[in-house]
């Protein structure tokens, strides 16, 4: 299955970013995400701590820059 991208831009506010990566299945906004940089774009495995759904996401060099630097 192709990786889906997400919507937000690299100066979007966390709640935003938050949103664009929450669950698919049950909508949770808990989810953890681990960046895995690649030559051309980067990609992040999410995974629903709510529900356990996981979901593999394509980012923009920016897009990742801002999961980088969004620890919570
Ligand atoms: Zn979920």
């Amino acid at each position: 299955m192709a990786p889906e991208s997400v919507l937000f831009r690299g100066d979007d506010s966390p709640v935003l970013v938050e949103a664009s990566l929450a669950c698919r299945v049950c909508l949770s906004g808990d989810v953890e995400y681990v960046l895995k940089p690649e030559l051309w774009a980067a990609e992040a495995d999410c995974v629903c701590l709510a529900c356990g759904e996981r979901r593999t996401v394509s980012l923009t060099e920016e897009q990742a820059l801002r999961l980088a630097l969004h620890r919570r």
